[in-house]
C-alpha cells in the first residue's frame, strides 16, 4: 500500500489508488448545503461514483457504490463543512467535492431532466445520444462488453431519447453556467455502422451555434473516409475503445467488438484518423485517441498498447477496471493499484516521447481516467523541451479557443 507520505506528494497516486480502492462515505457528510453532483450511473461504465477534486487540481470520479468500496481504506469525512479524506485516523488530504450546477436540477423545454440529457465529468459535457447498444440486447445470447454497464444505465439515470433541440438546450445551459469547452459524444454498435450518422446532426449545430470543441467515441466505421468528413466538419477528437490489447483477453472481454470489427478494424481506424491531422481545418485542433483499460490483462500488454498508440501518433487513454454492480464482472476484483504505476508511467513518458499534444485545451479535466499529463510525477524523466513547446501551444489555443466561444456566445 502506498505511504501517506507518497499519497500526498503525489496526487497522481491516489487518484489511482482511489479508482483501484474505491471511497465510503461517513455520515459526518450527511445533509449540509454541499451535496455535490451526486451519484449518476451514466457512459459506459466508469461514471458510477462521486465527482471529487484532489489536490494539484485533480478531477476524479471514486467508486462509492461497489462492493469492494465498502471495504475501502478510504473514508469520505465532512468536518467545519471541510470534506476531508482519511484513511484510518489519518487525514490523507483536503478534498472539494466537484460543484453541482443549477442546471443539473433544470428541466428541459421537453420537461426532461437536463441530466437525463447530458451529465459533466470533471468539466466536460458527457452525453450518450441513442438507444442501448446492439450488443445488449443481440439473441439470443448479448454479446456486451464484460465490463460494460451501458444496458444498465440507459433509461436509468439516462434517457434512451435525446433530441438535437434537446441537448442544444443542455450544452447552452453548461457553456453558460459551468463553461464547458468540450462536449464528448459516447455510442455503442449499431447495426447498419449508422452510429456516426445519429451523431452528425449534432455536432452540426453544436460547432455552428457555439464553436466548441467536439469529440466522438464510436466503434470504428467502415468507411474511414467518414473521418475526413468529421473532421471537415470541425469535430475535434474521435477515440476508439478497443479496451484490451492482448488479442486473446480482447476476444473474451468483448465479443461483440471481436466477431463485429476484430482489433485490427480499432487499430486501423486509430493509425488513419491520427494521419488527417494535417488534413482539415487550421483552426480545429485535432485529436486521436486509443482507449485501453488497465487491469483486464497484464501491466506489460498495456504499456505495448500505450506503444502502440503513441507510435502511430495518437494519445492514449487508460481507463482502470471497475468492478460495477450489476455487470458480468461485478464479483471481480479491483486491480491492485501498485503493478500499474508502470502503465501510467510510461503513458506520460510515451505522450512526450512522440511528441503529442497532451494538455493544451483549456478547462478540461477528466475525472474518468487518469491524463497523460497527470502522470508526470510518476516519472523521473524531463522533457524540458516538449514542455516548453506543450505551454506556448495551451497558452495560444487557450486565447484562440476563448475568444472564439466568446463571440459565440455573443452571436447567440
Ligand atoms: S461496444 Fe461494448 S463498451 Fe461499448 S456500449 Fe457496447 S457493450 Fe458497452
Amino acid at each position: 500500500m502506498f505511504s501517506l507520505e507518497e499519497l500526498r506528494q503525489t496526487p497522481a497516486l491516489l487518484k489511482l489508488d482511489l479508482y483501484c480502492r474505491g471511497m465510503r462515505i461517513l455520515s459526518s457528510c450527511d445533509g449540509g448545503n454541499d451535496t455535490g453532483r451526486g451519484v449518476l450511473r451514466t457512459r459506459a461504465g466508469l461514471g458510477s461514483g462521486l465527482e471529487i477534486i484532489l489536490p494539484h487540481g485533480l478531477w476524479t470520479n471514486v467508486p462509492v457504490t461497489e462492493g469492494f468500496a465498502k471495504s475501502s481504506p478510504y473514508a469520505l469525512h465532512r468536518e467545519n463543512d471541510q470534506f476531508l479524506l482519511m484513511r484510518g485516523s489519518e487525514i490523507v488530504a483536503p478534498v472539494q467535492l466537484s460543484p453541482r450546477p443549477k442546471w443539473y436540477d433544470k428541466l428541459t423545454t421537453s420537461g426532461k431532466k437536463m441530466t437525463r440529457v447530458g451529465t459533466l465529468q470533471g468539466t466536460y459535457l458527457a452525453i450518450y445520444p441513442a438507444k442501448v447498444c446492439d450488443y445488449w440486447v443481440q439473441k439470443p445470447d448479448k454479446v456486451n462488453c464484460r465490463f460494460c454497464s451501458v444496458g444498465l444505465n440507459l433509461g436509468v439515470d439516462d434517457d434512451t431519447v435525446k433530441s438535437v433541440e434537446e441537448v442544444m438546450e443542455v450544452v447552452r445551459a453548461a457553456r453558460a453556467e459551468s463553461k464547458i469547452t468540450y462536449v464528448d459524444f459516447n455510442t455503442g454498435h449499431y447495426e447498419g455502422d449508422t452510429y456516426l450518422d445519429l451523431l452528425e446532426p449534432y455536432i452540426t449545430r453544436i460547432k455552428k451555434e457555439t464553436g466548441l470543441l467536439v469529440g466522438v467515441q464510436t466503434p470504428p466505421h467502415p468507411d474511414l473516409g467518414r473521418y475526413d468528413k468529421l473532421r471537415a466538419m470541425g469535430v475535434n477528437r474521435v477515440s476508439f475503445c478497443f479496451e484490451i490489447f492482448d488479442r486473446e483477453r480482447f476476444r473474451e472481454v468483448c465479443p461483440g467488438k471481436h466477431a463485429q470489427y476484430g482489433m485490427d478494424r480499432y487499430l486501423d481506424a486509430i493509425r488513419y484518423c491520427a494521419s488527417l491531422a494535417d488534413r482539415g481545418p487550421a483552426t480545429e485542433p485535432w485529436v486521436v485517441n486509443g482507449e485501453i483499460i488497465a487491469g483486464l490483462e497484464s501491466p506489460e500488454s498495456s504499456i505495448r498498447a500505450i506503444n502502440w498508440v503513441t507510435s502511430v501518433g495518437a494519445v492514449p487513454t487508460v481507463c482502470v477496471f471497475r468492478p460495477l454492480a450489476g455487470t458480468d464482472y461485478a464479483k471481480l476484483p479491483p486491480p491492485d493499484p501498485e503493478p500499474l504505476v508502470p502503465v501510467f508511467r510510461r503513458l506520460y513518458e510515451a505522450c512526450m516521447e512522440a511528441g503529442l499534444p497532451i494538455g493544451c485545451a483549456p478547462n478540461i479535466h477528466v475525472s474518468l481516467v487518469m491524463l497523460p499529463e497527470e502522470c508526470k510525477e510518476l516519472s523521473t524523466r524531463h522533457y524540458r523541451w516538449q514542455e516548453l513547446k506543450l505551454a506556448a501551444l495551451k497558452r495560444g489555443l487557450g486565447w484562440y479557443l476563448n475568444r472564439r466561444f466568446t463571440k459565440a456566445e455573443a452571436r447567440a
